[in-house]
């Protein structure tokens, strides 16, 4: 489809789909679209349901009716209660996902919209200052008495409810009259329990008094004062730790005043002083420039090395957008990066910054939600599923950190990439795209070559202030071995940990841990199991304990025994590679006992804002050490630390999937790019048992291009992406010989139905056999990019038994 399809949103047809909020669950229905309301794509309506009248959202329109409904059994839309409540570009995107990503669009509203919004609303009738002024007796006679109802009531505003109850049939024509008159109007009250919280706040009239005043009310004004003259009560008396009844007196001597506000649940940050905009790097200044002079929809690649200063074009590419009175969402792959950012979005521009993502409360999501239709220019931060908020008028979106593997989403359907969604909505909104990386996603980075004149590749080659992107050492884990260095860390680690506190530095230590595929290499030489029949590595399958151990390939399942030496060496020093950051932490204390360590990972960062509490108190130099996982690589400008240590890259470099290349390569320059960022120049210390491996060359030598020109041709030849597509169909299921049979019959259907250009590979048990008792296999279809190919699902889901379920993943990021 191309953008200009996308814009054939008027309702022609008789009937629409609507989605109707039911108590306890959603669905959605067809309507008879009655030609004289007019409606549109995205208009809240109110329908009949069963015996009663609901709220519902028109999401699409229809040319011909569901073969299993015929013309009688379909009723009409009762009333329009608010046109343009939602762009239609929006339903259009929600249904573009769901066709793209095989799902059912009811799934793809889930995903977009907070749960309850239609059900808990409260639909309201109310007189415009134009009714209020009418005589009733300009109206007609079946209009009248709703007309004088509202007028009699003091604010000209009745439930829709009320007035059934009062009135009976005479509502409906009467309604009608009034609301074409432009009499009166309808609207939604937002839902009971969500309604906004009434708070008290306090305001600062004066500063000094003539009277004398006792400390703690001191203390209060100079809060006040510091905080901007303004702050909730309840936060000031937190803050000044004194009761509300200080407050109160400061209000009565006229000092302060406090008031009762509405207080938006918007996720609560601590107040920043404002910055301005930073004077630009030339680099920066044509890359900004190139962005400005963008008109409708463009995608932009902001290549910048590690510390280049994307966020200052973003932030300078957002201000004229907000002036012009648009909208601009800003995606980020993790919340424990948002903190940071967030602070230099609000520092620049204040409130209008609102942060949306999966773990706000629905209070909170409620209403983020509620200001965004409001239509206000505004920044909305947001990680994946932010994609679908429902801004109006859209200037811009921004995906920083673009190849970052958390905007696709695997687990459940829809398996969307935020990346793909985004470029979608660009389009549709007619507004440029930024996909910021130092390390872009190859998929984004191969676009260049079929460029059109909507794909610009702008680069930041430098860091700012020309600092120089720190020196990487590899070191040779074999050689330490070999030496006697038994230590998870290396001489020249250790020796660089040592130096820390004497030049009052700060290191990171990076532990890679991804997924529970383990592959087993020789501590004496090196050498990785490998598959005799794939490129892969093999992976160690952990099924239950006491089982004989396996290590298989999961593209084409071979397998074999655990050897019990290495086959290159005889070695017996065969290992399991894995290491978790508490040992690394445990080491720590026992080699290094005078450094302070905080651990930076999935299990101290579950609470709500330790991600923020951790960060600070290592930015505080509270520890010398963060020891973290992947959450470290993901953008973080601290300016003490001069030294990376990578434990083990090998880890990263074995993973049996074609991605893997790619992944290491990204998350080592992004991890080794934490170093050096402040006015001490850094280093990166990486250990391996593989030195001579070209991605860790790559690193080595922070080049992209060398990485890419090793990495495409591969690609290229085995067909996948860029190149090609893939489509992964996961089964899984309780009884293991029932889901491989399963999955062996529809691979025989595949390979029978499809066409010489889709490859079928396996079936083939997934790295993982078996999660909560669930056995899995899949198959991977790959194909050219450019097919045109909608999988049959439904098809495939009549082949499976009830014991089987069957999942696709489109366009996969990893395959185990
Ligand atoms: P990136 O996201 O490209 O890795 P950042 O946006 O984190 O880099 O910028 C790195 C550092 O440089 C930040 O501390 C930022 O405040 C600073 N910076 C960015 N632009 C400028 C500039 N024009 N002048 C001075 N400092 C800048
Ligand atoms: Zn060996
Ligand atoms: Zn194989």
């Amino acid at each position: 489809m191309t953008a200009s399809d996308c814009f054939n949103y008027l309702l022609p047809s008789a009937w629409i789909l609507v989605l109707v909020d039911c108590p306890g669950s959603q669905g959605i229905y067809t309507y008879v679209s009655p030609p004289e309301l007019g409606l549109e794509v995205g208009d809240i309506v109110s329908v009949p349901f069963g015996a009663q009248i609901r709220g519902g959202i028109v999401v699409q329109s229809l040319t011909e009716l569901p073969a299993d409904l015929s013309p009688e059994q379909i009723r009409p839309v009762e009333e329009r209660v608010v046109s343009g409540f939602f762009s239609p570009q929006f339903w259009q995107l929600l249904q573009w996902v769901a066709d793209y990503y095989c799902t059912e669009l009811m799934a793809v509203i889930r995903l977009a919209l907070p749960p309850g919004l239609l059900e808990r609303s409260q639909r309201r009738i109310r007189l415009t200052p134009q009714g209020q002024a009418q005589a009733p007796t300009g109206c007609s006679p079946k209009a009248q008495p709703l007309l004088r109802l509202l007028q009699q009531a003091k604010t000209g505003d009745y439930s829709y409810r009320y007035l059934q109850q009062q009135l009976k049939s005479l509502l409906r024509p009467g309604l009608q009259e009034l609301l074409r008159g432009g009499w009166a109007e309808s609207y939604l009250e937002p839902p009971q329990a969500l309604r906004p919280k009434q708070q008290k706040i306090v305001t600062l009239v004066q500063a000094n008094s003539s009277e004398t005043l006792t400390a703690k009310q001191r203390d209060v004004l100079e809060i006040l004062r510091r905080q901007g003259g303004e702050l909730w009560l309840s936060e000031l008396v937190q803050q000044s730790r004194c009761s509300d009844a200080v407050v109160t007196a400061l209000a009565t001597k006229g000092l302060v005043t406090i008031t009762v506000r509405e207080r938006l649940r918007l996720l609560h940050q601590p107040t920043i002083d404002r910055d301005q905009p930073r004077c630009l790097t030339a680099d920066q200044q044509a890359a900004l420039a190139h962005i400005q002079a963008l008109r409708g929809y463009h995608t932009v690649l902001l290549h910048g090395v590690t510390g280049s200063g994307k966020t200052e074009v973003y932030l300078q590419a957002i201000a004229p957008i907000l002036q012009a009175h648009q909208s601009a969402l800003v995606l980020v792959p993790e919340i424990g990066l948002t903190p940071q950012l967030t602070d230099q979005f609000r520092a620049r521009f204040g409130d209008c910054v609102a942060v949306y993502h999966s773990a706000l409360s629905e209070g909170e999501r409620y209403d983020t939600w509620r200001q965004m239709l409001l239509g206000q220019a505004q920044i909305v931060i947001g990680t994946r599923s932010a994609v679908f908020v429902p801004l109006l008028n859209l200037g811009l979106i921004i995906l920083d950190e673009e190849h970052d593997s958390s905007f696709k989403q695997t687990q459940m359907a829809p398996t969307y990439h935020a990346r793909r969604v985004a470029q979608y909505r660009a389009q549709l909104e007619q507004c440029p795209l930024i996909l910021g990386s130092a390390t872009p996603a190859l998929e984004t980075w191969a676009q260049r070559q079929s460029a059109t004149s909507h794909y610009h590749y702008l680069s930041l080659p430098n860091r700012i202030q020309a600092r120089p992107l720190p020196p990487v050492t590899l070191v040779d884990m074999r050689e330490e071995l070999k030496t006697g260095n038994r230590s998870i860390f290396s001489r020249p680690l250790q020796a660089a940990l040592t130096q820390l506190p004497l030049e009052h530095q700060q290191a990171i230590l990076f532990i890679n841990r991804r997924g529970h595929s383990t592959f087993v290499s020789c501590r004496s030489c090196g050498a990785v199991l490998e598959c005799p029949h794939c490129d892969v590595s093999l992976s160690y399958h952990y099924t239950h304990d006491g089982a004989a151990q396996r290590l298989r390939c999961h593209y084409c399942n071979y397998s074999q025994d655990q050897p019990q030496v290495c086959p290159q060496c005889q070695s017996s020093y065969l290992k399991f590679f894995g290491s978790g950051t508490q040992k690394v932490t445990q080491a720590l204390t026992a080699e290094f006992p005078h450094l302070r360590w905080l651990r930076f990972d999935s299990d101290t960062t579950r609470r709500k804002g330790e991600h923020r509490r951790l960060l600070t108190a290592f930015r505080e130099g509270q520890a010398d050490v963060l020891v973290g996982t992947q959450m470290l690589t993901k953008g973080l400008d601290l300016a003490q630390v001069t030294l990376v240590g990578v434990i083990a890259a090998d880890s990263l470099l074995n993973l049996a999937d074609y991605r893997s290349a790619e992944r290491a390569f990204q998350t080592l320059t992004q991890v080794a790019g934490r170093a050096g960022r402040g006015d001490n120049p850094g280093a990166v210390i990486l250990q391996t048992y593989m030195p001579e491996h070209p991605v860790l060359k790559a690193v080595q030598t922070h080049d992209y291009q060398q990485f890419v020109a090793q990495e495409l041709p591969q690609r290229q030849a085995l067909n996948y992406p860029p190149y090609g597509r893939l489509l992964l169909l996961r089964f899984s299921g309780t009884n293991e010989s029932q889901v491989c049979a399963t999955a062996q019959g529809i691979a025989d259907v595949c390979r029978q139905s499809l066409g010489p250009s889709i490859d079928i590979l396996g079936p083939a048990p997934a790295s993982i056999l078996r999660v909560a008792d669930r056995f899995r296999w899949q198959i991977l279809l790959k194909m050219p990019s450019h097919q045109a190919w909608k999988p049959d699902l439904a098809r495939w889901q009549s082949l499976c038994p009830s014991g089987v379920s069957l999942h696709l993943d489109i366009d996969p990021l990893s395959i185990d």
